[in-house]
């Protein structure tokens, strides 16, 4: 009787530990997002307003070293099962998205790292160009040289994310700047649920915003700040 008892109690308090222990790599997660938010903060006050090339380049002696080896912790997951170390493929395909999604260039250059860097350094892709504006707009932006990409055709990913969230695109509705609180830099996709037959049952990203604040989102955050943005 007692025994039974205690399995009983024992069945309700177990998906509650879980669920804490799952609530407790998030905020861990976004304590790490926010340290990355305000090294990248002090880089581009002493880089005339630009991104680094990559999140590693942080952490590069070579480049005005904002923290110490020791604190790339911060940009490994608490949920990530490969530490940092798995393929572009590997964490991406957990956002559910399309392979044409993958986006393989933006996390090589963070090798190893948990994170997807939307304000990378690397060049957006011709096939990419649609995503941040009218390509007049987009195309007006000049490429900036990196040391991975020295002659870049098209800007990079941070500038095409500068000027998206500055023009408000590709909202159809409302062609204003996005809210800083809502509109992404770092992102981390770890934290989605999967059932047995693989199939995702929660879609819950974490995301260092523009305002440098932590915004939990779905995979295509346009969708959760306004329904009527466009695929
Ligand atoms: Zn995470």
């Amino acid at each position: 009787m007692v025994i039974s008892i205690i399995a009983v109690l024992a069945g309700m308090l177990l998906p509650a530990i879980g669920l804490v222990r799952k609530q407790a790599r998030m905020v861990n997660c976004g304590s790490n997002l926010r340290q990355v938010g305000i090294a990248l903060t002090v880089y581009k006050q002493e880089h005339d307003d630009s991104f680094p090339e990559s999140l590693r380049s942080l952490f590069d002696p070579t480049k005005a070293a904002l923290l110490e080896p020791g604190e790339a912790k911060i940009l490994f997951c608490p949920s990530d099962p490969f530490r940092g170390q798995g393929k572009g493929s590997d964490k991406f395909n957990r956002s559910g998205l399309t392979s044409t999604d993958l986006l393989e260039e933006l996390w090589t250059p963070e090798q190893p790292c948990s994170y997807l860097n939307e304000v990378s350094g690397v060049e957006i892709s011709a096939a990419q160009l649609s995503w941040f504006g009218p390509a007049a707009e987009i195309g007006a932006l000049p490429p900036t040289p990196t040391s991975y990409n020295p002659t870049p055709t098209n800007p990079s990913w941070w500038q095409g994310k500068a000027h998206q969230q500055k023009s408000g695109y590709p909202d159809p509705t409302s062609p204003t700047p996005w809210a800083l609180s809502n509109f992404p830099m770092i992102r981390c996709y770890w934290h989605e649920e999967w059932s047995s037959t693989n199939s995702r049952s929660s879609q819950r990203v974490v995301n260092l915003t523009w305002g440098f604040n932590i915004w939990q989102s779905i995979p295509y955050w346009e969708h959760q700040v306004n329904p009527e943005v466009p695929f």
